[in-house]
């Protein structure tokens, strides 16, 4: 049985096994006590009143702070309802006439319509769950002048895949030097080094519930010298690059979050490597075929992704929920009807492998109990499934 040995108090009992943290992670006690606290400040830290001040010191000590994580400088940080607002603004906001974003085809939705709405192009990615910086080349290569801004991800939200981010700065640079460079690092900040992406990218999008934060916080880190243009037009606060009255509880408890986050990362990304390395290994020992997506390329310690071809992710999902063990597939259903991974098939994997995905991603709560548990619900949920609909790899 897993136990109830997780160090966050959180809603999840004792019988129910997260493994979602890719999709939300349990909010830490000491950020939500910071967002209680906050809560009780009744100024808008746009006054002038020392109600506004108080409020509006906590905002700034939470920007210094934000920032230092980002290495960037403290009025380059901007925050934002989330990351999909914070990829909305760095790449509508970066694009003037007639040019247009580079991406790829692995992003996240946030970026993936922005870019499609200014009419960019999405770059091809390798089987491994790699930016094709070939491709990247060639298209800079002959389009530089034209693109306004590159946004490539710091790691894969499906397959945990980290990115060359060092490779694709120096493609910008030496092809498409007046373009903005944004990354997308919402999956990053617990398990890897977020502060070195200041140092070459112009934009840097985080979101506060990937790290035991709220949900709907989150930060776009904007170089002062970028010339970007507001998506929310108001009051113009947050340097007039994103009106309207900060979450400043949100804030405080996502500041906290980020802090602990970070200093507790190396001790937290080598247990939960040990965790990930236990999950795969008790798989692989009931189902031989099966290989985890992006294996061979660098991965974050916390993601695991399958193709199980002729299974269906939502039957996979369901059959687990009903064993209170809680994952996610990237395909997604629209108008009843299921959609394979955008991400998966970006890939190259095939329409059946893509529709038969399953995530399962660990965090700073798992278990080894839990993981233990995990590993027989899940083969027998897939070796059940796979024997049914008679899957050639069984
Ligand atoms: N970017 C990535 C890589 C994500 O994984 C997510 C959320 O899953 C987002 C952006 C959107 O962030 P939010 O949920 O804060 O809007």
């Amino acid at each position: 049985m897993p136990s109830k040995a997780s160090p966050f108090a959180n809603s999840i009992d004792s019988v129910e096994i997260y493994l979602d943290h890719a999709a939300s992670t349990p909010m830490n006690p000491v950020a939500l006590s910071a967002q209680i606290e906050a809560s009780a400040l009744t100024g808008n830290p746009s006054g002038t009143h020392k109600a506004a001040r108080a409020a509006k010191n906590l905002l700034e000590s939470c920007r210094e702070e934000v920032a230092g994580y980002l290495g960037v400088g403290v009025s380059e940080v901007v925050f934002t309802s989330g990351g999909t607002e914070a990829d909305n603004l760095a790449i509508l906001g970066s694009l003037s006439k007639g040019r247009i974003a580079l991406s790829t085809a692995i992003e996240h939705h946030a970026v993936i319509e922005s870019v499609k709405e200014s009419g960019g192009v999405l770059i091809g990615a390798t089987f491994e769950g790699v930016v094709d910086l070939n491709e990247m080349e060639s298209y800079l290569k002959d389009n530089g002048g034209n693109v306004g801004v590159v946004s490539v991800m710091m790691a894969n939200n499906e397959t945990g895949v980290v990115q060359p981010l060092a490779e694709v700065l120096k493609l910008v640079k030496r092809y498409a030097p007046d373009a903005l460079l944004h990354s997308d690092a919402v999956q990053a900040p617990a398990y890897l080094d977020v502060a070195g992406l200041g140092k070459g990218f112009d934009m840097i999008s985080i979101s506060g519930h990937k790290f035991g934060g709220p949900k709907g916080t989150g930060a776009l880190a904007v170089k002062k010298s970028s010339p970007l243009r507001a998506i929310l037009h108001g009051g113009g606060q947050e340097r007039e690059l994103r009106s309207g009255t900060p979450n400043l509880a949100g804030i405080a408890a996502m500041t906290v979050a980020m802090r602990e986050a970070v200093t507790g990362r190396d001790e937290n990304v080598g247990r939960i490597a040990g965790l990930t390395r236990r999950l795969r290994g008790g798989l692989a020992a009931m189902l031989p075929a099966i290989e985890p997506n992006g294996v061979g390329g660098p991965q974050m310690c916390n993601i695991t992704n399958y193709c199980f071809a002729g299974l269906n992710s939502e039957e996979i999902l369901f059959m687990l929920d009903s064993a209170n063990v809680y994952a996610s597939a990237g395909s997604s259903c629209a108008s009843g009807a299921l959609n394979p991974s955008h991400v998966l098939l970006g890939m190259g994997r095939s329409r059946s492998e893509a529709l038969g995905s399953l995530r399962l991603s660990l965090g700073v709560t798992t278990t080894v109990e839990e993981v233990e548990h995990a590993v027989d619900v899940v083969g027998n949920v897939i070796l059940d499934l796979a024997k049914k609909k008679r899957a050639s790899w069984i």
